[in-house]
């Protein structure tokens, strides 16, 4: 009751725990475990009254943050990979998890960079903000050497990435639209989906959100959805060369979407991140290259992945002018406002080493550094196929997806963890049809490829042919 009577306002306590910290030298509330007020009340605080007391603000928190389940992915994996080497301090362990690319910034492309930064210290080529929409250069570039001029400079938005503009462009969006994405996707989609308010809560039993429509993609539709079982949405996520899966959509699948989307009145997010790990010429490297897109799609796109900008930061979205609104509102006016107020503008140092990315020694670094990591892909493809497992992806993608029929692919992790030191990424992250599923990336150095797959013959070899007899070894 005393205690109750003292805590009553977030401001008293926080009072009263500034005051114990100054007696107690320095040591913390939770050090301590005592508070001032606590101790007034001759009592130690439980956790929930440690809790209980703690400082907290009158504001509410946004409802939409409370229905977000775990962590994102990414850090979720990291923890499980930090307490496993807490246990085996000396564990060699290789990571094939996060797609973070491991190889060096080619040269030319490096140099494009630090001129860039140099150009800042001289009186001529120094520069502040610039235009939000990015270096109209940069732009132009990007038009003509990867779309061969299908769309113009102006269409091209350039950020700091392509997770950033999928945020951005929920924001142009708002929380009144309906969404589908692919089943498994990249979390990013359905994270943005619930943190905009445009989905409910999750289903317990199947992991999935109310509001948003599942598209499945699995090995028995070829990882291309059944559009024709596919209610409308306002919004598509569609992503090619795939994160997790690996698969890369053909021209006459992409035509399909197209037609749906048309029909509908929908509007594709396309996200073609991977677009450069496309070597086969019957799958399109841009949605815009179909028929009928520039009036249903926008393209989000990235350097990263390109030429090893993951922490230089630098991307495109190609918002075509004749996409609009029901209203007749041309969203890339809208998708412009969000760009100019809620960014501004990508490095100007960063603009500058995708000017020579984009330049024939840079598109000639970035097809080499392609072909080291599809080199990669292969190395890993044929080494699960060795085994007997069933694997998809890894041919137009950096990524493999492998099956473990009737086994839960956090299970698999850990296995592939332990057995091997091997970091993976378990399916189910990417949605409830990547439950039986891990996804292995191409991103590491080729001996670590060569060694993960080497360990994992030596863990797993013999392994029956027969996936269905596969999930009953442990
Ligand atoms: N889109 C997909 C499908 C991805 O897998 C990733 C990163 O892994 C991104 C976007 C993020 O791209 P960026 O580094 O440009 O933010």
């Amino acid at each position: 009751m005393y205690v109750n009577s003292l805590c009553g306002s977030g401001w008293l306590q926080k009072a009263s725990f500034l005051g114990n910290r100054s007696q107690d030298a320095g040591a913390s509330f939770h050090q301590v475990g005592v508070c001032r007020v606590a101790r007034h009340a001759n009592c130690r605080a439980s956790s929930p009254l440690r809790r209980f007391l703690a400082m907290h603000t009158r504001v509410p928190r946004n409802e939409n943050f409370s229905k977000l389940q775990g962590g994102y992915l990414f850090p979720q994996i990291a923890q499980r990979r930090r307490e496993y080497l807490e246990k085996h301090p000396d564990a060699a362990l290789i990571s094939l998890g996060i797609g973070d690319t491991t190889q060096p910034i080619p040269p030319h492309i490096c140099a494009g960079l630090t001129q860039g930064a140099k150009k800042l210290a001289t009186k001529e080529g120094y520069s502040g903000y610039g235009d939000g929409e990015g270096l109209y250069a940069l732009r132009k570039s990007i038009a003509s050497r990867l779309y061969g001029d299908r769309i113009r400079p102006e269409e091209v938005f350039v950020s700091d990435g392509a997770k950033c503009d999928i945020a951005r462009l929920q924001m142009v969006f708002g929380s009144e639209v309906t969404v589908a994405v692919q089943d498994p996707s990249y979390p990013v989609y359905v994270d943005t989906a619930v943190m905009t308010g445009q989905t409910g809560r999750i289903n317990a039993d199947t992991r999935q959100y109310a509001g948003i429509v599942y598209m499945r993609c699995d090995a028995a539709n070829d990882f291309f959805p059944d559009l024709s079982k596919t209610p409308r949405t306002d919004l598509i996520f569609f992503c090619s060369p795939n994160n997790p899966t690996g698969a890369a959509a053909t021209r006459e699948q992409l035509a399909e979407l197209v037609a749906f989307a048309r029909h509908n009145g929908s509007i594709i997010v396309y996200d073609a991140a991977y677009a450069p790990f496309i070597r086969d010429p019957a799958v399109p490297r841009s949605i815009l290259e179909i028929d009928g897109a520039l009036e249903c799609a926008i393209e989000v796109n990235s350097f990263s992945k390109y030429a090893g900008f993951t922490g230089v930061r630098l991307g495109w979205t190609v918002v075509p002018s004749a996409l609009r609104f029901a209203d007749g509102t041309p969203v890339a006016k809208d998708f412009g406002r969000v760009m100019n107020t809620a960014f501004n503008g990508a490095s100007n140092i960063a603009q500058q080493g995708g000017m020579a990315c984009l330049d024939d020694e840079g598109l000639a670094e970035i097809e080499q550094l392609i072909s080291y990591y599809l080199e990669n892909t292969r190395i890993l493809r044929e080494g699960m196929e060795s085994l007997g497992f069933s694997v998809y992806g890894g041919r137009n993608a950096p990524y493999i997806w492998v099956r473990f029929p009737g086994r839960s692919s956090w299970d698999v992790f850990t296995e592939f963890l332990e057995k091997c030191q091997v970091v993976t990424v378990p399916g189910a992250g990417f949605g409830p049809a990547g439950v039986e599923y891990v996804r292995l990336s191409a991103f590491a150095p080729r001996e670590a490829c060569q060694e993960a797959v080497r360990r994992i013959q030596t863990a797993f070899g013999g392994r029956p042919a027969d996936p269905i007899a596969a999930s009953s070894f442990q």
